[in-house]
């Protein structure tokens, strides 16, 4: 899998994907990443690439001569717009023809979640614009875009941020790039298993697939710590109570952090029983 990233500062990305995971699946042939000087694509003495916006207010703007020259060079092809053509039926089409997403990083645009870095691991390339100053010439969303990614409600100065965190996100979702190729769907938001797996021992996983709920919390040595001792469940050796206690723990902490997740998390009869006692000890 391949990254292009468009950016006016590309030293911004220098360092920041020489670590961990992301270093190891370049270092394997695993995912590739581009990074792509928005100026070198300028044809003036002052390499410009923004403007005064139209309409008067606050701001510059990025042109789009110099991005659309960048996605032309990625061999990303216009679209031809018609006046009624709506940009939905566009990207439906698009979508279904091309392994790739071209995605401008924007604070508009749709929330950037698991499940969306899911669907774009599955992609041959994912080209990244980051915009800057009070945005992006929209004229390019409608041209090359397939859609606009928020990485939360919050307005960065630049794309590049969210280009890295969409980058890193996606990156450890590829197939061989966690060690463990199951790991992904056991940590917060992951998916759902069918039933609860076994090592090839037969004990039980920590934890199903997460289901869409936040993790557990996790501890390591010593077993005290600032005067306060890891749980005894987690050092008993019972695979079967360690995984009850962790899905309980993963439960709890969705059920106190991020209520919202239990609507469309996919719950056992057990996780229901579970999610109740802890309803219950909170109201009293
Ligand atoms: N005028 C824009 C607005 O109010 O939505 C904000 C522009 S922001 C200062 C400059 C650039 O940062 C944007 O073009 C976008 O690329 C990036 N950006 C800002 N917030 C972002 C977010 N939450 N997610 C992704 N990109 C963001």
């Amino acid at each position: 899998m391949r990254f292009e990233i468009i950016t006016i500062f590309p030293a911004f990305f220098a360092g920041i994907f020489e670590h961990g995971i992301v270093r190891r699946a370049q270092a394997q042939g695993l995912v590739g990443i581009g990074v792509h000087d928005l100026r070198a694509f300028t044809h003036d003495r002052h390499r410009t690439v923004d403007d005064r916006p139209f309409g008067g207010g606050e701001g510059m703007v990025l042109k789009p001569e110099p991005l659309a020259e960048a996605l032309d060079a990625l061999g990303i092809e216009r679209r031809q717009r018609e006046h009624n053509d709506t940009r939905e039926q566009h990207n439906e089409g698009t979508r279904e023809q091309k392994a790739g997403q071209v995605i401008l990083l924007s604070a508009q645009g749709k929330p950037f979640t698991q499940a969306v870095a899911r669907e774009l691991s599955k992609m041959e390339r994912v080209v990244l614009i980051c915009g800057r100053y009070e945005g992006v010439d929209e004229r390019i969303n409608e041209l090359y875009c397939d859609m606009e990614l928020s990485i939360g409600d919050y307005v960065l100065s630049g794309g590049e941020l969210a280009a890295a965190v969409v980058v890193d996100t996606v990156m450890r979702l590829v197939p061989g790039v966690l060690g463990n190729e199951a790991s992904g769907e056991f940590e917060s938001f992951g998916v759902a298993d069918a039933e609860i797996s076994t090592d090839e021992e037969g004990v039980p996983r920590s934890q199903h697939g997460a289901g869409g709920l936040l993790d557990y919390p996790h501890y390591t040595r010593p077993a005290e710590f600032g005067g306060l001792r890891a749980p005894e469940v987690l050092m008993n050796g019972d695979h079967q109570q360690i995984r009850r206690w962790r899905r309980e723990q993963q439960l709890r902490k969705t059920f106190n952090n991020r209520p919202d997740l239990l609507e469309g998390a996919a719950l056992s009869e057990e996780d229901r029983q579970l999610l109740d006692a802890i309803r219950a000890r909170s109201d009293n």
